[in-house]
């Protein structure tokens, strides 16, 4: 199938241009004025006046299954929001629904890549994926689907300081277990011509052992598979890497060998001076999840000294109930103009254009595949996205990337394409059935007010000792 989109806006060094694009297959073969309409073969023209065409973005670190919370769980710090987190059971086909909601809200907010963190239905790990990868390959995103493991149990997750009891789960399962699933993910999903790639994915340090870490750096070289990872994204996490390693969590990982060009590390607000040097040197990548870090109180992490040291950045929603939203142009947004409160030096502030650069090129330097997708080259991914200007939330007619970025745009996505071809068309996801999918989620979910676990109300006292807030007597405890 091949596409001519015709007299598309697209921004320039300076300014913007009207322009034609030609896709053949999964390429972007030219882009030029008036490009000829290739005869005798099947060559859909779009009409792309008054439309901006952009480089498609990537939700660089999300857990789709998160979806089925989302707006449930209340105003909580991470170590807490969790145990609400993981108090809910899901089934596999529960996972695809979710799968297919985050692909959906991913390519209507002009993402085309996404890196779905993805947490297995425990004792349905294999399932679990299996689940994620046919509503990956339904909607047809590209997929970096990243199998969050861990090898010890959830109370290693704090540091030991504070009372030592340990009422939560102690279970835990074992590193080759962990490591199995993820050879058989690869085995049997790695395929990125196919846009399904496995991405080595510890969920971090806080709940992983440096053998698991090892077994990951394994397989990535033996498969050339990219490297994800939370990092640093509370002030406990920070106090627990002290007790662990005796110092940085950076400096750990890096002695360990897991940083480097294909390492994409999700938060990163807890870092040092020095800690930002070795991502810089080791040309890792920041994935910024800002929602997520107002909504748990994570902390802002220090996006503009990144930048600053040369580190890429790119942007992430991060799961739907710690955002509790899967829109992209809302946490570039906000991932943007957040900083302009941490340096009052506003040269530095970040501009809507940058923004643009590290939600589509930044995306792709993360994944190791600057050289595949992420900006509109002639000969790369015809991975892109049309934004319509005359939709309400576009005018007037001013900076068209900075009403899209400093603005709301409310289903301003007109066209999407993935790998070549159009997945979304006049704003509807044209690949899988929305409406169908809408029911799905609605039958099986219901109304509630707010939640609590039991094991939240467990770990509440141990979680406020470690963090030097006062003892709250039994039934002064949240709910
Ligand atoms: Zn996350």
């Amino acid at each position: 199938m091949s596409y001519l989109i015709q007299n598309a806006l697209i921004p320039t060094e300076q300014g913007y241009e009207t322009v034609d694009v030609q896709i053949e297959a999964d390429r972007i073969a030219a882009i030029g004025s008036e490009l000829p309409i290739n005869k005798g073969q099947p060559n859909t023209v779009i009409d792309a006046q008054n439309k901006l065409l952009l480089p498609g973005f990537v939700n660089a670190h999300t857990h789709s299954s998160e979806m089925w919370q989302r707006g449930l769980i209340p105003p909580l710090p991470l170590e807490l929001w969790l145990t609400d987190l993981y108090d809910f059971a899901l089934t596999p086909e529960q996972v695809y629904l979710s799968a297919l909601g985050t692909a959906v809200e991913t390519l209507l907010t002009g993402g085309t890549s996404v890196v779905d963190h993805l947490v297995p239905i425990p004792g349905r790990e294999a399932e679990t994926i299996a689940a994620a990868v046919r509503a990956y390959r339904e909607v047809g995103i590209r997929a970096f689907l990243a199998p969050l493991i861990q090898d010890e149990p959830f109370a290693a997750g704090l540091p030991q300081r504070g009372t030592s009891g340990t009422a939560f789960k102690t279970d835990a399962p074992t590193t080759e277990a962990v490591l199995a699933l993820v050879q058989d993910a690869i085995e049997q999903f790695h395929q990125p011509d196919d846009r399904i790639s496995i991405l080595v994915a510890p969920t971090g340090i806080q709940l992983c052992s440096d053998v698991l870490f090892e077994g990951c750096i394994e397989l990535s070289d033996r498969h050339n598979l990219c490297r994800h990872a939370h990092l640093l994204e509370t002030k406990v996490q920070k106090m627990l890497a002290q007790e662990k390693y005796g110092g940085s969590a950076v400096t750990h990982l890096k002695q360990l060998g897991y940083l480097g060009p294909r390492t994409s590390l999700a938060h990163c607000v807890w870092l040092n001076e020095a800690d930002i040097e070795i991502l810089a040197t080791t040309q890792s990548t920041v994935v910024h999840n800002p929602l997520s870090n107002l909504r748990l109180g994570s902390g802002i992490a220090p996006l503009l000294k990144y930048r600053k040291a040369g580190v890429n950045v790119t942007f992430g929603c991060d799961g739907s109930a710690s955002n509790d939203s899967q829109d992209l142009l809302e946490a570039i947004k906000i991932g943007s103009i957040l900083h302009n409160l941490t340096d009052s030096d506003y040269n530095a502030w970040i501009t809507p254009r940058e923004a643009i650069e590290m939600a589509s090129l930044g995306g792709a330097r993360g994944l190791n595949a600057a050289d595949q997708f992420g900006s509109l080259t002639v000969g790369k991914k015809a991975d892109l996205a049309l934004y319509d200007l005359t939709n309400f939330s576009l005018l007037p007619c001013t900076d068209p990337i900075g009403l899209l970025v400093l603005g709301r745009p409310a289903q301003a996505v007109h066209s999407v394409w993935v790998d070549g071809q159009q997945i979304v068309s006049a704003g509807q996801v044209t690949s899988i059935d929305v409406s169908q999918l809408k029911q799905e989620i609605f039958e099986r979910s219901q109304w509630r007010a707010g939640y609590s676990s039991l094991t939240r109300v467990a770990l509440e006292a141990r979680y406020r000792e470690i963090m030097g807030l006062s003892p709250i007597s039994p039934d002064q405890q949240s709910s």
